[in-house]
């Protein structure tokens, strides 16, 4: 990005006042600091709430007070369709064709429900490949499916260490893994964004490879979505899934997500079925034998939680109006920003940890404090007396992402004066 950056608050306030989606800022609720606006960077871990999200809310209680049942059917948005409401949205964000997605339960449960299907282990054919230092949920989750299907994770779990300067893992290095192992290989399970460095997975080219080998390929999307704009239809995947409360700002606990390939859409594969999972046409015949809907929906096990499909409904719709092309356009110069400010600023007491490349890294800046962990949590705690929100990754990593529908040039810059300030 060859944008001339400067430090001063003229220069970030006047990029704040021509940034096309500045006012969406105003559609946050964001949580005051002594009588000011906080510098919020956590959106990676959970998104601010949108003003819109308590009117909502209240719409379904108001129907529930005056429906009841009746709900289902009669309410403004009736809640027998209300998952429906918010799918072509999650599709656009993901870019998936509506089919391919649907909202339901949360990013574990979806995933455990998506290798129910798409993890078949076989004598020849059991592990699993994700990489080293995976989110524990991740992990538990594939070692505990490993135990299920009676294989032992210590043969059948392959963890792929990071061979980059920064324990990133390069793309040659998922091409030797799979050489390697590929013939062993039951599924590739791998993230969009990192959650602890940040980096970016080329979603498509790990695809290709993994089914050349064989494998099935599913994707963890907690970081990357509404973070990149993803193709998930064309990458191949086989399925996906994700969180809402992060960058999607859908709330704590917020319903997930996930995509089943289209491919799957009618798929015979065995799977842990619900009646929302069941044909919507004779859903309500209550028949004995199960059979699945069409597409994604047919790994639904519940009728949804209206409540809390209200918030990723009014989320996504903000996602609409911005635009995942003009959110990432932001981005890449708001985080662009952080990257310079860091660099040329702050160089004595942080390190990025989260590859410079734009492509391979979405909004977070992965920060290591120089010096070890007791001068991080010092720092990290004086940001925090300081109205400056970022997280804390043990060791010694400080995680800032600037969101680009609520978070300013001017945070940025307010960041790196806090660090300063704490360095002198
Ligand atoms: C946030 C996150 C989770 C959280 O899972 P939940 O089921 O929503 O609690 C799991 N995996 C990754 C990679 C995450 O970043």
């Amino acid at each position: 990005m060859s944008l001339s950056y400067e430090a001063t608050l003229a220069w970030a306030q006047a990029q704040d006042a021509a940034d096309p989606l500045r006012d969406f800022r105003d559609e946050f609720l964001i949580p005051p600091h002594e009588g000011r606006d906080s510098y919020y960077f956590c959106g990676n871990s959970l998104g601010l709430q949108p003003r819109a999200v308590r009117a909502a809310i209240g719409a379904e209680l108001d129907s529930w007070a005056e429906l009841a049942v009746e709900g289902h059917f009669k309410s403004t948005l009736p809640w027998l369709d209300y998952h429906e409401f918010v799918r072509d949205d999650l599709a656009a964000v993901v870019g998936a064709k509506s089919g391919e997605v649907v909202a339901m339960n949360t990013l574990g449960v979806n995933l455990h429900l998506m290798m129910v299907s798409f993890y078949r282990p076989t004598a020849e054919r059991h592990a699993i490949l994700i990489e080293g230092g995976a989110f524990p949920t991740d992990r538990y989750a594939v070692e505990s499916q490993i135990r299920f299907h009676g294989f032992d994770p210590a043969t059948s779990l392959i963890e792929l260490e990071g061979d980059e300067a920064n324990g990133t893992i390069s793309m040659a290095a998922i091409e030797r893994a799979l050489a390697q192992h590929g013939s062993r290989i039951a599924l590739v399970m791998l993230p969009g964004v990192q959650y602890r460095n940040g980096q970016v997975f080329d979603l498509k080219a790990i695809t290709e490879l993994a089914h050349s080998h064989g494998c099935m390929v599913g994707f963890d999307l907690a970081h990357a979505v509404g973070n990149l704009p993803l193709q998930l239809h064309d990458s191949g995947a086989d399925f996906a899934i994700w969180c809402s409360y992060k960058y999607l700002n859908a709330g704590p606990g917020a319903v997930g997500g996930a995509f089943v390939h289209e491919r799957h859409a009618q798929s015979t594969l065995p799977r842990f079925a619900g009646w929302w999972g069941h044909d919507k046409a004779t859903r309500f015949q209550m028949g004995p034998q199960f059979v699945p809907t069409h597409g994604a929906d047919g790994w639904q096990l519940s009728n949804p939680p209206i409540l809390a499909l209200a918030p990723l409904r009014v989320s996504l719709e903000i996602f609409r109006r911005a635009g995942m092309q003009r959110l990432r356009e932001k981005s890449l110069k708001l985080t662009g920003y952080l990257d310079w400010l860091v660099r040329t600023q702050l160089a004595e007491v942080l390190e990025i940890v989260t590859p410079q490349e734009p492509a391979r890294r979405g909004s977070q800046l992965s920060l290591r404090v120089i010096g070890g962990r007791a001068r991080g949590r010092d720092l990290f705690e004086y940001l925090t007396r300081h109205g400056v929100t970022g997280d804390w990754r043990e060791p010694d990593v400080i995680r800032i992402s600037p969101a680009p529908l609520y978070n300013r040039y001017a945070d940025c810059l307010a960041f790196a004066e806090a660090v300063t300030s704490w360095h002198r």
